[in-house]
């Protein structure tokens, strides 16, 4: 335990995709061309955005999430039973259309560049889902690898949807049955591969914490007319730990951020993490990766009637701003957290992807390298720091 390495930089997936892969991504989508000319375009895109983060210092690189149109919906191509819709098309199976085009236009959603993969039969499994990510992206680095995966709760919830799913799986959780079975054996299968990191992606509970009055979210435009949110949050918990129950020797972290598709703060979710706390703490999984890097992530004070009981994957820098952060913010801000809870429990990430979602990259890859590189400098300086305490205490 002494000699570890405090403060490992870490990503939290996604990482801005060039011009040329969002092309070939597209053609792919619209032709079905060469599933092997896309993975060729892709692969470089992959040993591109590796080498970008070795350079800016990252310890656990992810590979950018370079072949998934989304940090969910890339599963449509992995399994069978799913079928890709744009936001738009399901539009025409909503029963209110007109309000949910409104929630799009204020939340200033792109409805014709996102896309949800929707359950139209039972699913089958194919090749697993990141597996083939590991083998390539192992090839190509050394380091200890970090892999995102959709939540057992945001897959269920994003790709049932009444009118197309109900006739396989009459409602939600019966789908969540065999979603979890399918999570449970990609995690198993990844640890084997030696993946160090398994983080799943829960955003959607960020909408029914802090989402004011409407249920719908476009990631989710099936959330059923006002459920409980301590239900729904319930479940949440629920299909985690079933996920993950009786698996150890690989480190499970849930992200929870409040809205990465728009550069207009105004428009994301605000709130501080307390009224969640209490859910993902029940969550059998080693750290919580959360954003922290603006005021709309409200206090760390939070953490306090909670401390030390899980790792936290602290958000510190903007993944939608051109402004580099100084290492010496980063610092002060870690700072904060250090002086009530332990320091081998923190890691530094940023508050989330750099291009969460294909057709809208939220920067650059030069301004996501320079981001990983400020909080790298300012994890060196906090090791110096506080690794020196701990050797003179
Ligand atoms: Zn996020």
């Amino acid at each position: 335990m002494s000699e570890k390495k405090l403060f490992p930089v870490t990503v939290v997936g996604s990482w801005p995709r060039p011009a040329w892969l969002i092309q070939a991504l597209r053609k792919r989508q619209a032709s079905g061309c060469a599933e092997s000319e896309f993975q060729a375009v892709a692969d470089r895109a992959v040993v591109e955005c590796l080498d970008a983060q070795e350079k800016a210092g990252v310890d656990i690189p992810s590979d950018g999430e370079q072949r998934r149109d989304n940090f969910y919906s890339f599963v449509v191509e992995k399994l069978g039973g799913m079928r890709l819709m744009k936001v738009s098309e399901l539009m025409d199976y909503m029963k209110d259309r007109a309000r949910y085009e409104e929630v799009l236009r204020a939340l200033d959603v792109p409805a014709f560049a996102i896309k949800s993969p929707i359950v139209v039969e039972r699913l089958t499994e194919k090749n697993g889902l990141a597996q083939d990510e590991v083998d390539f992206a192992k090839k190509h680095t050394t380091r200890p690898l970090k892999v995102p995966l959709p939540g057992p709760y945001m897959l269920t919830r994003s790709s049932w949807f009444e009118g197309l799913s109900d006739k396989v799986y009459g409602a939600p959780e019966e789908l969540a049955k065999d979603v979890v079975k399918i999570l449970r054996k990609e995690v198993q299968a990844l640890k084997a591969k030696g993946v160090e990191f398994i983080q799943f992606d829960e955003p959607i509970l960020s909408q029914i914490v802090y989402g004011a009055e409407s249920t719908e979210t476009f990631m989710c435009a099936a959330l059923p007319n006002r459920r409980d949110p301590s239900d729904e949050l319930a479940l949440a918990v629920r299909l985690m730990n079933e996920t993950t129950e009786g698996i150890d020797g690989v480190r499970f972290g849930v992200h929870v951020c409040r809205g990465n598709w728009s550069r207009k703060e105004e428009v994301l979710l605000k709130g501080n993490y307390g009224p969640m706390l209490p859910y993902l703490m029940q969550m059998n999984i080693h750290q919580l990766v959360l954003e922290f890097a603006t005021p709309r992530a409200g206090e760390l004070e939070v953490f306090k009637e909670y401390k030390n009981e899980k790792e936290i994957g602290l958000g510190v820098v903007n993944p939608r701003t051109d402004e580099i952060e100084t290492p010496e913010q980063i610092v002060a801000r870690v700072k904060e957290l250090a002086k009530f809870y332990d320091p081998e429990k923190i890691f530094l990430n940023p508050d989330c992807g750099f291009g969460t979602f294909a057709e809208r990259n939220v920067n650059t890859a030069e301004i996501a390298t320079k981001k990983m590189a400020a909080i790298s400098e300012a994890a060196k300086q906090l090791r110096g720091e506080f690794q020196g305490k701990a050797a003179a205490s």
